[in-house]
């Protein structure tokens, strides 16, 4: 079985690799939160200092780190995996970031004979905890096919799209459409609202027709019981948003309605509710309505 290095064991980090570890595979974690790590090496993983010296103990290096710079950091900065990784090892970043980062990583790594994979997440913690995550894959199939029996602990629909960066490509894609959709959900819901119409029997028609959403199923129930409760922060939510207008201006790709959603998003972040669950666009609509 090959050795498993893990970077960052956050709200995703940890269920993934406690799953793996569940599985039989031996772990070495690493995070700059030491209580984060304490839990899972109570769990039997050892643990290193630096992600550098992650990489010189083990055959795979997960990374599960928050932005872009974070894990640019983790793995060309100082005593990063870069420094420490061994010739023919794989390296897999699950974090969401921008596919500009993962090509940047992919091409050092290859110099070093090292394959990178960028594999990000949907599902959230409760897919993560069960295994059970959409995995979205960018790299050479000989590494995809190397890192699928790590993927099918972790996760349950497992896409190779294509070369380095598609899959952060296709994350980008993903939380368009979501952030997009919120947008809509709310928008409906709230016009219902004021509009005096009782929003439960609204979204109980419309899931029958062809507005029916996983979004309005979920979060349409979230705005009928006022609960934001995270579930996935607006902040997170927002730095996706960016990833994705940053790569639109990059490929001049005009991404309006995404810059509109991400513009609300900023002024939830203004008024310090930045903590709430993404669908918390709804709340925010709602007060501009003066119904809150
Ligand atoms: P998190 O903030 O809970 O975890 C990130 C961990 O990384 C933390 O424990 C932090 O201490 C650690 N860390 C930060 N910088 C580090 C460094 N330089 N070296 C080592 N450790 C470092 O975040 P999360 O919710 O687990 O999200 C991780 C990634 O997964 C993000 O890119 C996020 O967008 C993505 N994602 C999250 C969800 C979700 O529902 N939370 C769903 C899908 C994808």
């Amino acid at each position: 079985m090959e050795k498993i290095g893990f970077i960052g064991i956050g709200i995703m980090g940890k269920p993934m690799a406690l799953n793996l570890i569940e599985a039989g595979y031996d772990l070495v974690v690493m995070d700059i939160d030491k209580k984060a790590v304490k839990e899972v090496t109570a769990q039997g993983a050892k643990s290193a200092e630096t992600a550098k010296a992650v990489a010189e103990q083990t055959d795979v290096i997960i990374t599960m780190l928050p932005d872009s710079p974070d894990v640019e950091q983790a793995v060309l900065g100082p005593d990063g995996v870069a420094e420490g990784i061994k010739a023919g090892s794989l390296f897999i970043d699950m974090s969401t970031i921008a596919p500009a980062t993962s090509q940047k990583i992919a091409e050092v790594l290859a110099k070093k004979d090292v394959q990178a994979l960028d594999a990000p997440v949907s599902g959230g913690e409760v897919g993560a905890i069960n295994g059970a995550l959409s995995i979205m894959v960018g790299g050479p199939e000989t590494a995809f096919e190397r890192a699928m029996p790590l993927f099918e602990i972790m996760g349950k629909n497992i896409v190779l799209i294509g070369e380095a960066g598609a899959g952060q490509v296709t994350k980008a894609s993903n939380q368009i459409i979501v952030g997009m959709t919120i947008q809509a959900v709310a928008e409906a819901m709230n016009l219902a609202k004021k509009a005096g119409v009782d929003i439960v029997r609204v979204r109980e028609a419309l899931l029958g027709g062809f507005a029916q959403s996983r979004i309005l199923d979920l979060h349409g129930q979230r705005i009928i019981d006022n609960n934001y409760k995270p579930g996935f922060k607006v902040k997170l939510h927002r730095k996706d948003m960016n990833i994705a207008l940053q790569t639109g201006r990059e490929l001049s790709v005009p991404l309006p309605g995404s810059a509109l959603v991400a513009s609300q998003m900023d002024a939830i972040l203004a008024k310090g509710d930045g903590e709430l669950d993404h669908s918390a666009l709804a709340l925010f609509l709602s007060q501009l309505s003066g119904l809150e």
